[in-house]
């Protein structure tokens, strides 16, 4: 097992506008990532559509390079008058350190080091305390007891860490505890970053400020970290992005506006993360605001990640006020990626095409190392090829020799079949040009039983909507569609046969929103010109004498049939004032009603609801009672029997099959007497009179007549 102690591997959680983006320029001018004359606003977003609409939709890493400076860059060797305190001990301590570091190596817990050095100082005869208990002095009077690792000699203290990074939280409270006591000079002695590092306290009452002066055996005594964080999109349409980023990671920013506070579909990531284990790290943003309310929504954070007040981070990424801190709380909290060395495998969590390359495949490496030239093999699908190119996001692509544990990096995988790369697939290695460099011991062994990383979950389509070409260009929109399930692993598709429009396919998406983007992108990508069908829920028909179910053409209104259809779990945020319109809304909405939360001063309403009266206008509607304020988050939770018929539009008496639709009782008569009147408007004079009927059955609800042309001309003249 090794483990990759200067790399960080996060992403940042919040709602749409809440400022992910935003934070992220800031981090990419803070680690010089970008240079400044190229930066712009929501660097990251780099679609043309998501540069129009101001809003993310596609998850999109990026490398950082930071250094962390642990100590004040003025530091100086020496102490006062150029003669440093307890110069000879101090020596002796630090060779002791050494050699334990050379004994035993980094990486250990801290309690291993405190062990290893009692032995070595008692070996070179030092006189020492371990855990001896310090009064703490306050006016003469003793307020408090600190027990450092060990006092030698009974003048120097000696605390050992086995840290990433040495804080300046840390500083401040080892200084104040050596201020309380009699002792001058505190040695600090950190074993958990890529070297041993030193750090010498002074407390000298007659200077009363702290001097500090650094040994390190560098001579820059800082650390080089490398950030990997990928940008999410906060909208629910593009939840399957932010499901597969947060599997790629070890720790999550979570980020709230001042001014709205945590929104549904926030806590619906946020439990996602912490069920992946994630290390979570809160923090508020735009607190340059007038209407900031940090302490607000502070409470609500509180409240559900079940943190203190003082370790949320209050920022403004606009400004960058405090945002260099939450750099240090990533490096302190979250985890580094660790993985075994003796196998290969890497987790797809995303992939583009490339024209004259073919799939490059985006992965978080877990285990192992991948070489360009390495034979690759894809153990879902099966396939295999050579590697033609490895690289990292800085943020561009950028070619480098490999890519090893904790990576966050892209191969070119030269598959020019899309359907052998498949997002959520474990990538591995058959054979490598490197096996003298690399340990895989599996590999040099020629053992091939690799297990699979556990992937995604399915993602499920919520609504469905057919598109076909207006040119009957099908084999060009099979093609596009293909191509941009690479880079849209939540979009689904099947062939699809209309009497009207002819060959297309049947798509699923996860909103009307998602609908939107994926006809743009494939007008704008693909060069397309497509007509769409209104989207719907997919019903499910049974037959209730065998239970089984029967597709859509063999429904029959008269037999034994039943129809079924898609249930959410329905989850509402809104302020208390509004509770009484919102519960109406939802209850016309035949929402059922399970539970009320508070968060602070704002409430979770639960619910249960049919989909299909949540995913078209509610959203808007909720917006419209709640004065903006309500947020929403909806999950699927099954099917459900229902009310329901379906519909048929004739025209001219012919069944028009893309017309017909699944409509609940209580809504036929209304919606019959709609659709008659728009078709009416819509369809244009013919030469004699058509007839267009809304029916159930046989049973005729709604009648509109389109009168003849002919007829007209003659009455005018
Ligand atoms: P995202 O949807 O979460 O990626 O949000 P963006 O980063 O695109 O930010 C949404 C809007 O909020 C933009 O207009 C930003 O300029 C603005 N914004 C982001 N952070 C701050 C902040 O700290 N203070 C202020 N005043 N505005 C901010
Ligand atoms: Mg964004």
């Amino acid at each position: 097992m090794i483990i990759k102690e200067n790399i960080r591997n996060f992403c940042i959680i919040a709602h749409i506008d809440h400022g992910k983006s935003t934070l992220a320029d800031r981090f990419l001018e803070l680690t010089k990532t970008v240079e400044a004359r190229q930066m712009k606003n929501q660097y990251l977003d780099t679609m043309e559509l998501e540069r129009e609409r101001g809003i993310t939709i596609k998850l999109q890493p990026v490398r950082m390079l930071y250094k962390a400076s642990p100590t004040n860059a003025d530091c100086t060797l020496t102490d006062v008058d150029n003669k440093l305190l307890y110069e000879d001990l101090t020596y002796k301590i630090r060779g002791v350190a050494f050699k334990v570091k050379k004994t035993i190596g980094l990486g250990h817990k801290e309690n291993v080091y405190q062990n290893a050095l009692e032995e070595e100082f008692k070996n070179q005869g030092l006189n020492i305390q371990r855990e001896k208990r310090i009064d703490i002095i306050y006016n003469d009077k003793k307020i408090g007891v600190y027990q450092p690792d060990f006092v030698i000699d009974n003048k120097v203290i000696v605390e050992i860490k086995a840290l990433p990074f040495i804080g300046k939280k840390e500083e401040k409270q080892i200084w104040s505890y050596l201020k309380g006591s009699k002792y001058k000079l505190l040695l600090l002695i950190n074993f958990g970053s890529d070297d041993i590092y030193f750090k010498r306290i002074i407390y000298d009452k007659v200077r009363i400020c702290p001097r500090e002066s650094v040994f390190s055996p560098r001579k820059s005594a800082q650390v080089e970290y490398i950030f990997n964080l990928i940008d999410t999109p906060g909208h629910v349409d593009f939840s399957y992005e932010v499901s597969r980023s947060l599997a790629a990671v070890e720790g999550a920013i979570l980020l709230v506006d001042a001014t709205q506070g945590i929104q549904a579909q926030t806590l619906a990531n946020l439990h996602q993360a912490k069920n992946q284990g994630l290390d979570i790290i809160p923090a508020i943003n735009k607190i340059d605001l007038p209407a900031a309310d940090s302490e607000k929504v502070s409470k609500e954070i509180q409240s559900v990640l079940k943190v203190s007040e003082d370790q949320i981070i209050k920022i403004s990424a606009k400004t960058g006020e405090n945002v260099e801190q939450v750099l240090e709380e990533v490096i302190k909290k979250v985890r580094s990626p660790k993985g075994d060395e003796n196998l290969t495998r890497a987790l797809i969590f995303d992939s583009i095409y490339d024209e004259y390359r073919g799939v490059i495949a985006y992965v978080r490496i877990v285990d192992g190392e991948i070489f360009a030239s390495d034979q690759i093999k894809m153990l879902a699908t099966g396939a295999s090829d050579e590697v033609l190119e490895v690289g990292k996001f800085s943020p561009k692509l950028t070619p480098c020799e490999k890519l090893s544990v904790g990576d966050i990096g892209y191969v070119v995988t030269g598959f020019k079949d899309i359907n052998k790369c498949q997002v959520g697939d474990t990538l591995t290695i058959l054979n490598s040009k490197n096996l003298n460099k690399i340990k895989n011991y599996k590999l040099k062994t020629k053992n091939f039983d690799v297990s699979p990383l556990p992937g995604y979950k399915k993602i499920k389509p919520m609504i469905f909507a057919s598109i076909y070409t207006a040119t009957g260009e099908v084999n060009k929109l099979r093609d596009a569609l293909g191509k941009l399930k690479l880079n849209d692993a939540s979009l689904s598709y099947e062939p699809e046969n209309s009497k009207v429009f002819g060959f297309g396919f049947e798509c699923g998406f996860l909103g009307l929103l998602h609908m939107e983007i994926i006809k743009e992108r494939l007008e704008r990508e693909y060069d397309l010109d497509l007509i769409i069908t209104t989207p719907q829920v997919k019903y499910k028909i049974i037959d209730q004498v065998s239970g089984k179910e029967i597709s859509n053409q063999l429904f029959n209104q008269s037999t034994n049939q039943l129809i079924q259809e898609p249930w959410v779990k329905l989850d509402i945020i809104t302020p208390q004032i509004y509770i009484g319109q919102v519960m109406e809304l939802a209850q016309k909405s035949r929402a059922k009603y399970l539970s009320t939360n508070y968060l602070a001063d704002r409430v979770l309403l639960k619910y249960e609801a049919p989909l299909a009266s949540v995913i078209i206008n509610f959203y808007d509607r909720l917006k419209s009672v709640s004065a903006g304020y309500a947020s929403m988050n909806y999950e699927m939770i099954g099917y459900r029997a229902g009310d329901l018929v379906k519909m048929d539009i004739l025209i001219a008496g012919d069944k028009i099959d893309v017309l017909s639709q699944i409509v609940h009782k209580k809504e036929l008569h209304s919606k019959a007497h709609r659709i008659v009147k728009r078709l009416k408007e819509l369809i244009p004079r013919q030469m004699f009179q058509v007839s267009i009927q809304a029916a159930v059955g046989g049973k005729i609800l709604a009648r509109e007549n389109i009168t003849a042309l002919k007829k007209d001309v003659t009455a005018h003249l």
